[in-house]
């Protein structure tokens, strides 16, 4: 980019240089072209005011002497005098351009050029009042040899200019180049160095994607080392429990429970696998998600079938309210967020609580709610509820199998789902989680 920038630069100054050069040049020889040509004329109305042409037969002016022609010309165009050459020989000089206009306006003048000589040659022409027309000549060298002996301080001027050029160029290349040069080294501090504002949305891009891509990095060095941390408790349990049968620590009735022991752990490492890998799917799913019309109401009539056992192990009662109510949406990822949304609602109720799932709709949204009346999260927790791996009481969490995994998946499918996640909650009284779907506009 410097090599481009500086090459333009290089090429904008020489193209100034040799316009500048080339315009100068045909403004000269123009200006030149009417001096000759006004000179001419003071020289012919000076001469005709000497009263030296009244008898041309017997004229006493050497006109040669001052590079000049004189030439007079009858009224049907022949020559009547020549102080150049003999007249006898020349031709009809009615059709000459200065002498048809002074014939006309009463003075006329015309450059010609020999092309075989590179001369000009200047005519002025006057009608005199008896018809006839006086035309004095004048004869120079080529034009452009009488500008050639200011060429050399030309060509100088040109190429110390076009050094200046290079230097500036080189200079100014640098003054562009430098700050982007810089930001590209340093990308936490872009807003000290960026001193272009054209510049500025491209920075807050490079910026908010830099700081996205630190962000990523952090949570998933924090996701990986949160894995291992909680596959290594069922782990160290498995192995310890294994190694007490193998050394035959464990009598008959001990064997029974470390087996026991460690089914549960093996268990609990199979659920946390199992959401782990979920939300790994989710987080890099490139596969395209399939949406399709379901009903909610079915789904949730379903849902709380399956878990109607399970609650009345907890004591809890299930309760289903609404109507069918239809929505595009990944069938899948819904059979997920309802059991996650309302095993949770189980787990973190009271003896002889209750759950409600409600179905219903409004002008704008599909609502799917599931509430409880449970133990409620503290309002410091609200927020955090959603993280990986966020708990609010560990214990209770692992005793009822959870893996803290549960709202990270709902919150990804919610979002999936373009949907809105509101939470309820006070402690003691219970949790409402609620669920906005958009509807699709129509037209
Ligand atoms: P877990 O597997 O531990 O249940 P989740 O991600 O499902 O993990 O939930 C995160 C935390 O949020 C839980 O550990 C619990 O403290 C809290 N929580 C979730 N749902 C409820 C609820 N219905 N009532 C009270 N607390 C809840």
């Amino acid at each position: 980019m410097k090599k481009k920038i500086n090459m333009q630069f290089l090429i904008m100054s020489l193209t100034a240089i040799l316009l500048t050069l080339g315009i100068s040049v045909a403004v000269s020889y123009n200006v030149l072209k009417k001096e000759i040509m006004q000179n001419l004329k003071t020289c012919t109305h000076i001469l005709m005011g000497t009263g030296v042409f009244d008898d041309m037969e017997h004229m006493e002016y050497n006109a040669s002497k001052d590079n000049l022609r004189i030439t007079l010309i009858g009224e049907d165009g022949k020559v009547e005098y020549d102080s150049d050459v003999d007249i006898a020989g020349m031709e009809n000089h009615e059709n000459r351009p200065e002498i048809e206009q002074a014939v006309k306006d009463g003075e006329g003048e015309s450059i010609r050029t020999s092309e075989t000589v590179g001369q000009s040659m200047f005519y002025y022409a006057v009608r005199l009042s008896d018809g006839r027309v006086f035309r004095v000549a004048k004869e120079t060298g080529n034009l452009f040899s009488i500008l050639a002996p200011s060429f050399p301080i030309a060509i100088v001027l040109a190429m110390f200019l076009a050094v200046l050029g290079a230097v500036l160029a080189h200079y100014l290349t640098k003054s562009i180049v430098t700050p982007i040069e810089q930001m590209a080294n340093d990308m936490d501090h872009l807003e000290s160095i960026c001193t272009y504002k054209e510049l500025k949305p491209f920075i807050t891009t490079i910026q908010e994607q830099h700081d996205d891509i630190k962000k990523n990095a952090d949570m998933r060095q924090e996701f990986t080392a949160n894995v291992s941390h909680e596959l290594k408790t069922p782990l160290t349990s498995i192995s310890g429990y294994s190694e007490l049968i193998e050394n035959g620590m464990a009598n008959d009735e001990d064997v029974v429970r470390f087996a026991g022991e460690i089914h549960q752990s093996a268990n609990r490492l199979l659920t946390l696998i199992n959401d782990i890998i979920r939300l790994s799917e989710l987080d890099v799913s490139t596969e395209v998600i399939l949406y399709e019309n379901l009903d909610l109401y079915e789904m949730a009539v379903k849902c709380v079938s399956m878990l109607e056992m399970n609650a009345g192990k907890h004591d809890v009662t299930l309760k289903l309210v609404g109507k069918s109510t239809h929505l595009n949406a990944n069938k899948e990822m819904m059979n997920e967020l309802l059991y996650n949304l309302c095993d949770n609602a189980i787990r973190y109720n009271k003896k002889g609580g209750s759950v409600t799932v409600s179905v219903g709709e409004t002008n704008d949204n599909v609502i799917l709610s599931v509430e409880d009346t449970g133990i409620g999260i503290p309002d410091e927790h609200k927020n955090r509820v959603f993280e990986r791996f966020y708990r609010v009481d560990k214990s209770r969490s692992k005793q009822t199998g959870g893996t803290g995994l549960g709202l990270a998946i709902v919150k990804h499918i919610v979002a999936q789902h373009h949907a809105k996640l509101e939470l309820n909650s006070e402690i003691g009284v219970g949790t409402k989680i609620s669920v906005l779907f958009p509807k699709k506009k129509e037209g």
